[in-house]
């Protein structure tokens, strides 16, 4: 288009607004907003502008914040006007590393979170064999030895044998997944299904928990859990696709609906199959994705050559999906013993944990990475597991001085050698924590670590902050609840009880952590320039909270309510009254 039409076009649009019913600010015309925010402490995340008092929102994006006077002069005759009374506002949580689907799915398993013991759990397998059909599958997920006030009778190691539940569900599968989602307990149907006994060998990067006699106790750590999950899979394919279908569209709503409850308009989901993205596309098509979800691609190195490219999307469906990144593990978690350590476990001294992918492997998949313009999200715990992946990152960096700029992440890096800290910050690697694994994990860390390698390494936000790295945060849900006000309390305080905090030197302050939440992990995703803070131009993703999380007390945190969540400019939940 040549300029003058251009201008003229500006100059009719111009007037077509005048005579619309644009107001005046100043002496500058402006349009009539569709929502105004007015009145509150509205935390930005954006340096130039601290705190203001209101935002003008026109479609699903922010055209003016500023002082209530500014704002409320977008008011028109058709714009819904909510007081903020003072209220606390911020841009929307980014959860930083969750599992949406298996969130929405564990959802509809049994919640095994608060259970005090393993007989407890006994009992709620007991009820559910009484409603389930005899042959089919009993699922749950969130058991926590170290979490119990005593330990199993009888166990192996402090895990708890199948013993009791074969009594109480001996005719139905009994599939129940660790909180860390690192191991799997199953019954005796279960395991005949597998086709697990006393012969079955250990798979590479994984374990079956053995009695004295060497019979499998029902524990399955890391990728020995895929025998039992293989068993239900091969279970769960013989269901209609009608039936499957449902099942992932409600748990894909259920995922969607308490996210919003908590305050969560965008979601790194860190890591689903091509089958998933494919299903996750096909509900963003259709204006059915309530969250915005941003996904890793999680997928062997054989599928996913050659196959990326159809599967890059980046702001899909009005910016509800994005696809550009792609995950892979290389060790287990710290609770079950299979993070990687450079050292034995204190509390396991034959062993170091377990390296669950080869390091060639993952190198491949940073490769593809690199081939693909992909960035790439590699799950370590443990210091050995760190260390491995920071080496494979660097030496590709210098083979490739572009790379360094694509934002590579480490998912957790939750225990680092001192001598790898500043590794993070000088290549520009994201450490992508989840604030809440530190004072959940707190409790067993020191016993399977010892105190000093816990003091120099574990969760050590202060220390990669300083050295010039950036840190997200997140909750690793179903790992944890979803909610992001105590991984937030436990960012700023790390207290695990009263009085009492996990190396409080590492704590992040109120601002650092409210960035690790929003643009901190807008950055860690490309997305800075569309979300993460409130200014002109960005998504009208937004929230409003009981209680004011820079100045409230500590304790006040954990009682902060998501009152309003409004995502692309509409109000998608209120707290009930
Ligand atoms: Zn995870």
């Amino acid at each position: 288009m040549g300029k003058p039409m251009f201008r003229n076009i500006c100059v009719w649009l111009c007037c077509c607004f005048l005579f619309n019913g644009w107001v005046a600010i100043g002496t500058a015309q402006v349009p009539p907003a569709d929502l105004v925010l007015t009145g509150g402490k509205v935390v930005t995340m954006d340096q130039s502008q601290p705190i203001v008092e209101a935002i003008a929102i026109e479609r699903d994006r922010i055209i003016s914040v500023g002082s209530a006077a500014k704002i409320n002069k977008y008011i028109g005759p058709d714009t819904t006007v909510i007081p903020l009374n003072g209220k606390f506002t911020m841009p929307g949580f980014i959860e930083g590393h969750g599992h949406f689907v298996g969130m929405g799915q564990s959802m509809m398993m049994l919640n095994l979170m608060k259970a005090k013991n393993w007989d407890e759990i006994v009992s709620q397998v007991e009820e559910a064999a009484k409603t389930t059909p005899a042959g089919q599958w009993i699922v749950g997920r969130g058991w926590h030895q170290s979490k119990w006030d005593k330990p199993p009778s009888p166990n192996v190691e402090g895990y708890p044998t199948d013993a009791g539940i074969n009594k109480v569900a001996p005719n139905h599968p009994v599939l129940l997944t660790h909180a860390s989602g690192h191991m799997s307990f199953a019954n005796g149907y279960a395991m005949q299904l597998a086709g697990v006994d006393q012969d079955t060998a250990n798979p590479a990067g994984g374990e079956i928990l053995r009695d004295e006699s060497g019979k499998p106790i029902g524990v399955f750590r890391e990728t020995a859990q895929g025998l039992v999950s293989r068993a239900r899979a091969r279970d769960e394919s013989k269901k209609s696709l009608e039936e499957r279908a449902a099942f992932m569209s409600r748990a894909i709503e259920l995922a969607g609906e308490e996210c919003l409850s908590k305050g969560i308009t965008s979601f790194q989901d860190a890591g689903s199959n091509m089958r998933t993205v494919d299903v996750l596309r096909n509900f963003a098509r259709g204006g059915r994705l309530t969250v915005r979800l941003w996904v890793m691609i999680r997928d062997n190195n054989e599928s996913m050559n050659g196959r990326l490219a159809n599967y890059k999307m980046i702001g899909y469906a009005d910016n509800f999906l994005t696809c550009r990144s792609l995950k892979r593990s290389i060790d287990g978690a710290l609770g079950p013993h299979g993070a990687w350590l450079l050292a034995p476990y204190e509390d396991m001294p034959t062993s170091s944990g377990l390296n669950t992918a080869a390091v060639e492997s993952v190198r491949r998949t940073a490769e593809l990475a690199i081939e693909n313009d992909f960035q790439l999200c590699v799950h370590a715990i443990g210091d050995r597991a760190n260390r491995e992946v920071l080496n494979i990152y660097e030496e590709l960096f210098e083979q490739q001085p572009t790379a360094i700029s694509r934002r590579w992440r480490i998912e957790h890096a939750q225990h680092l050698h001192p001598d790898d800290i500043a590794r993070f910050g000088d290549l520009g690697v994201i450490a992508s924590m989840q604030g809440v694994h530190c004072t959940s994990d707190a409790i067993f860390v020191p016993k399977r670590l010892g105190m000093r390698r816990s003091k120099e390494g574990a969760y050590v936000w202060r220390s990669l902050m300083d050295s010039g790295a950036v840190v997200t945060n997140g909750t690793d849900a179903p790992v944890e609840d979803v909610d992001p006000i105590p991984s937030f309390y436990a960012s700023v305080t790390r207290k695990i009880a009263d009085n009492i905090s996990f190396f409080p030197e590492q704590c992040m302050t109120r601002e650092e952590a409210l960035r690790s939440y929003t643009i901190d992990c807008a950055y860690a995703a490309f997305e800075e320039n569309l979300k993460g803070s409130l200014i002109p131009g960005k998504l009208a993703d937004i929230i409003v909270l009981s209680n004011d999380l820079l100045d409230c007390a500590d304790d006040e945190i954990l009682e902060t309510k998501v009152e309003l969540t409004i995502l692309g400019g509409k109000v998608v939940y209120t707290l009930p009254k």
